[in-house]
């Protein structure tokens, strides 16, 4: 290994206790999208405190920022989240115990995200430092990924768009990178409006807007057997009306869309506008539509995601001491009989692997593209610079998504060993990036070659620059 490469691993061996300190403090915090004020805080002063130059409150958000360090090319992003779900506060052990009950938790490990990335940062800016290398690190500081899309308005904003190379993780089950992407989607709600009467007296005079959701609803559930088997489309009644006696003047559903191609969201977004307009018609109200966000795809990158594979093997996957197994094997206990196998067959994990508590291993590079049944706002980053996204192992295979499993094990010894992995892998390939710049100028062709005639257009409705929030 070359004497950078010694200095960008020695600074995150070397700052492990400080890392895992920060991660635990956003992890005890939990705080929801757009709400992140004090785990951004820290992330910035940490930052700071590296020598890092932060703007705060950039794309319209408070909890929004970037830091940056040195000069010239490439420029190298970084990409941090760190807010919270609801209602799955959970202390560090393998069985259900909430910290506070009904509080938030991290149940997607972006407390160790965030902090990773932040590692990344700052391991290779003392990497080019040492070298006298010259370059730009940034860490973007992206809030609420899990609901407003923190990345969709740092990108409207226009805060990329000098930006060689993105890279990121996602805490998970697998040390993994690959070529796959993700569901591009929709986030929307529509609110019906009718006229209200007495349900029993008059209610000919009524115009029910629950009505509209149901018709609405109705529409989307035979709109289904004519959209692509791989579409997804979700809802809640978020507003039903207050009392039966009551006739609703005004109801509302949330919708998420989903489908692999921005293009076939859009396609089946405008009939489910159709679908939306025809129950308001049928039901004598008035729809409005409120797009709170869209998401693109991840639009893979050989190039980059060959590098960071090749980064991962020579990094290598952590050991486990027993304790770390057995609080794995107790949560696995926990699961629904087969549930972890099927979790684990669906990420095409090999059988003889099925019976390994926490993956100590690194999957073989894989170009396979198939979506996985997610989305995230790292897609809208990815069609304006080349981006790399990868997986370390935070926690015990079969672990369910979004779950306090997840938030146990985001809060233990486990997720830590997982943070600072994909740290020293996204460091690693940021020094590539920087040494060899023949790689970034691959990248680059490639991406482009890839959105060739499909420029990127902000699935943001015109005039909107900032989120609302939605929690
Ligand atoms: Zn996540």
């Amino acid at each position: 290994m070359s004497s950078e490469s010694d200095k960008v691993l020695g600074w995150i061996d070397e700052s492990r206790g400080e890392l895992a300190r920060l991660s635990d403090e956003i992890w005890r915090l939990a705080e929801v999208g757009l709400k992140e004020f004090m785990s951004a805080k820290l992330q910035e002063e940490f930052l700071a405190g590296q020598g890092f130059a932060v703007t705060s409150g950039v794309a319209g958000m408070p909890t929004a920022f970037v830091a940056s360090w040195g000069c010239g090319r490439p420029v190298l992003a970084f990409l941090g989240e760190y807010d919270a779900l609801p209602r799955l506060s959970q202390d560090a052990v393998p069985e259900r115990r909430p910290l506070v009950a009904g509080a938030p938790g991290h149940g997607c490990g972006h407390n160790l995200l965030g902090m990773a990335a932040v590692a990344a940062a700052a391991a290779l800016k003392a990497g080019l430092e040492a070298a006298g290398l010259s370059g730009t690190v940034r860490y973007y500081g992206c809030p609420a990924e899990e609901t407003a899309g923190g990345k969709v308005y740092m990108v409207k904003h226009g805060l990329f768009e000098d930006v060689d190379a993105a890279l990121t993780w996602h805490p998970g089950a697998l040390n993994a990178v690959g070529m796959k992407s993700c569901l591009a989607t929709n986030n929307v709600k529509f609110v019906f409006h009718g006229r209200t009467a007495h349900a029993a007296g008059d209610p000919h005079h009524g115009r029910s807007a629950l009505d509209g959701v149901e018709l609405m609803n109705v529409g989307a559930n035979y709109l289904r057997e004519h959209i692509i088997e791989k579409a997804r489309l979700h809802y809640v009644i978020t507003d039903g009306g207050g009392e039966p006696n009551v006739v609703p003047a005004r109801a509302e559903v949330w919708y998420y869309l989903r489908a692999p191609e921005r293009e076939q969201v859009e396609e089946i977004y405008a009939w489910l506008l159709d679908i939306a307009e025809g129950a308001a018609l049928m039901t004598g109200t008035r729809v409005e539509v409120d797009l709170l966000g869209g998401l693109h795809n991840i639009m893979p990158n050989k190039t980059l995601a060959a590098l960071a594979h090749a980064k991962m093997v020579e990094v290598g996957p952590n050991a486990y001491d027993e304790a770390e197994l057995e609080f794995g094997r107790r949560i696995q206990a926990g699961l629904p009989a087969g549930q972890r196998e099927a979790g684990l067959r669906a990420m095409r994990m090999p059988a003889e692997m099925f019976a390994q508590v926490i993956h100590a291993g690194v999957m073989p590079f894989s170009e396979d593209e198939t979506p996985f049944p997610a989305s995230t706002d790292v897609g809208d980053v990815s069609w304006v610079c080349p981006t790399v996204s990868m997986g370390a192992a935070t926690g015990p295979l079969g672990q369910p998504g979004h779950s306090w499993q997840v938030v146990a094990a985001a809060g233990s010894g486990i997720g830590h060993k997982g943070m600072l992995l994909a740290a020293k892998v996204m460091a690693l390939t940021g020094l590539e990036l920087a040494l060899r710049p023949e790689v970034v100028a691959a990248a680059k062709e490639e991406w482009a070659k890839r959105r060739e005639g499909r420029p990127y257009r902000s699935p943001l409705p015109e005039g909107v620059d900032s989120p609302k929030e939605q929690l």
